[in-house]
């Protein structure tokens, strides 16, 4: 069957008879996951088999269990324990794979439109639900000469650096190499200073400290410099203080050059040219050789995302992230058809907009105002002429916070701003009121962390509503679905749990526990950092290798050069 622009339609997959299981599949709802990254894993392990013919749509045919890629850059870990066919996961549900990239949506006929990887083929595949979980890539900051830099986001890119590390470490050995030429070789820059490079910084160290000169002449030992640049005055920045000021100390006394105030201006074949602000504020640009720079400053929007954001731009007012509702829902796109989770999606809170609804239902179940009681519904005309006393918006923010429970934080915040919004000192509010405090509100509510932690849990979320959308017709009755809202009628909104960020440095890791509370420590701190990832992992398989590369790691030392 054709498709607009005469692309074809998909109706059935290569293995859509490969068994009566499959079979029998065909006839269920069409789920369609695009991306085989955190948080699809999540929300594929979540699920309940047989609830949905699940077509998962990425074109990078494997999980990657991120957050020890560094390791991995370095010969620390083997690659293959970080990494897990997405055919073996997609398999728990009997659900297919596309090796394809998405490229745009048609919301109102549910198509998306997928390329084929490398070719010009394109074509369409027909969904019931669809998740979008795209993830996020890498901020260029429009600076020049990217080309000469490397990324770490991929398998692909942990093999170019390890090569890289090994190719420099090798000719920094020839007799034909000047001094010069061997301490370019030899120099690491790291441009940005959040935990990725943070840990490739430390990785990288420790492998030269503790393994090369076993095998590597000892000189080379003298030469090795590793600079670390970022735009801050600190490095970890999204951390907990003492967490950045341990690091920071613990970089100083390992001979680790830390570049703050310095903005990368350009990258040339074999330089970092850069920006760095003096004690007095002057600016200075400066140089620094390498032989590896690694470019890690942060995530920048996935191009499917900025589509779907342009696609639906009456209703999506961020520039960076797909905006969702507190059930994860893409605002926009028709009610309960699209989802977005990970590090492509953002929560909007929305309360200023939907203020009245919250206020209506607040005055519904309160008992002060009895005028409810002479009407029998609740007018917006009621509402406007509503006065909220101090003690009734807080228990209005009670209510809205469990609706909402991202903006639970900064509604509790409600208590001190509520002066400012009351000039007359009534020690009330009226609506209007109330309306451009929520404004207020919504603008101190803290977006989430573009971090594996946030995606699983969000594919988690997902994964199990969706199995329970499909029993819900057996369970809801007409009567608890308000406004066609099927999705507040059977599961809560999702709520984030932070189990702290990790980051290691130097045989020692830092662990930022929650607000308030943080864990900085040496030999303890590496053996949490490591069970902490090792009870993440996915499957057995790679639960396994993990632990034979970290015996082999603590007897025979890494495995670089093989
Ligand atoms: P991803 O996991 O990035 O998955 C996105 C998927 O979508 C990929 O499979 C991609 O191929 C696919 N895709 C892209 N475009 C399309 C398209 N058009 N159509 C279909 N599929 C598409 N987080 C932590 O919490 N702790 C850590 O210690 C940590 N360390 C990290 C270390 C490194 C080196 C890196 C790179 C990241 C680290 N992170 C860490 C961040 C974490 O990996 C991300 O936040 C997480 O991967 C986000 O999950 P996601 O599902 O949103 O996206
Ligand atoms: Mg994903
Ligand atoms: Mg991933
Ligand atoms: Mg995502
Ligand atoms: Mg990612």
């Amino acid at each position: 069957i054709g498709g607009p622009e005469n692309l074809p339609i998909l109706t059935d997959h290569l293995d859509s008879f490969d068994s009566p299981a499959k079979e029998e599949l065909r006839r269920k709802p069409h789920l369609v996951i695009l991306g085989s990254g955190w948080g699809s894993v999540g929300l594929l392990g979540n699920l309940d088999k047989n609830d949905y013919d699940v077509t998962v749509i990425s074109p990078i045919n494997y999980f990657l269990f991120t957050p020890m890629l560094p390791c991995a850059a370095v010969g620390t870990l083997e690659l293959k324990s970080l990494m897990e066919s997405i055919r073996h996961i997609v398999r728990r549900v009997n659900g297919h794979y596309l090796e394809a990239s998405a490229e745009k949506i048609l919301f109102s006929e549910k198509l998306i439109k997928v390329k084929v990887p490398g070719t010009e083929q394109r074509f369409y595949v027909p969904y019931d639900k669809l998740v979008i979980a795209v993830g996020s890539t890498s901020n260029t900051h429009g600076v020049k000469g990217l080309q000469y830099s490397n990324q770490l986001k991929t398998a692909e890119d942990a093999v170019e650096i390890r090569r890289k590390i090994v190719t420099n470490l090798e000719k920094a050995c020839l007799p034909t190499t000047t001094d010069e030429e061997r301490k370019k070789l030899l120099s690491f820059v790291i441009c940005g200073a959040g935990p990725t490079g943070v840990e490739v910084a430390a990785e990288i160290f420790d492998l030269l400290n503790e393994d090369l000169t076993r095998s590597f002449p000892k000189i080379l030992r003298q030469e090795i410099s590793i600079h670390i640049i970022q735009s801050r005055s600190h490095i970890l920045n999204t951390y907990d203080k003492a967490i950045s000021e341990y690091a920071m100390k613990r970089f100083e006394h390992d001979q680790i050059d830390l570049l703050t105030n310095s903005r990368v201006r350009e990258i040339l074949p074999d330089q970092v040219i850069f920006d760095q602000k003096t004690a007095s504020g002057e600016i200075e640009t400066k140089s620094v050789p390498f032989g590896l720079c690694l470019w890690s400053t942060g995530v920048a929007q996935n191009p499917l995302a900025q589509q779907v954001v342009k696609d639906l731009a009456g209703s999506q007012k961020n520039k960076r992230a797909i905006e969702t509702d507190a059930q994860l829902r893409v605002i926009g796109a028709p009610l309960g058809d699209v989802y977005a989770i990970g590090d492509c999606a953002t929560v909007r809170t929305e309360l200023a907009e939907h203020c009245s609804d919250y206020v209506r239902k607040y005055i519904i179940g309160s008992q002060s105002h009895k005028f409810i009681r002479s009407h029998h519904i609740i007018t917006d005309d009621d509402i406007k002429h509503v006065d909220l006393t101090y003690n009734e918006l807080k228990q209005l923010c009670t209510q809205i916070s469990q609706m909402n429970p991202l903006a639970a934080e900064a509604l509790s915040l409600v208590e001190e701003l509520v002066p400012k919004y009351d000039p007359e000192g009534r020690r009330k509010l009226n609506f209007d009121q109330v309306k451009l405090l929520m404004k207020e509100v919504d603008s101190k509510v803290t977006s989430l962390p573009a971090t594996a932690q946030r995606a699983n849990q969000q594919g988690k979320y997902m994964g199990k509503k969706l199995s329970k959308l499909r029993k819900s017709s057996t369970t809801l009755s007409i009567n608890d679905i308000v406004d066609g809202d099927i999705d507040n009628a059977i599961a809560r909104p999702f709520k984030y749990r932070h189990l702290g960020s990790l980051a290691y440095i130097g045989n020692s890791a830092v662990f930022d526990f929650a607000p308030g509370y943080s864990f900085v420590g040496d030999i303890v701190a590496v053996y949490l950092w490591r069970s902490i990832y090792f009870a993440q992992s996915v499957s057995f398989r790679t639960r396994v290798l993990l632990f034979m590369d970290w015996l082999n790691r603590g007897i025979f030392g890494r495995d670089i050069l093989t």
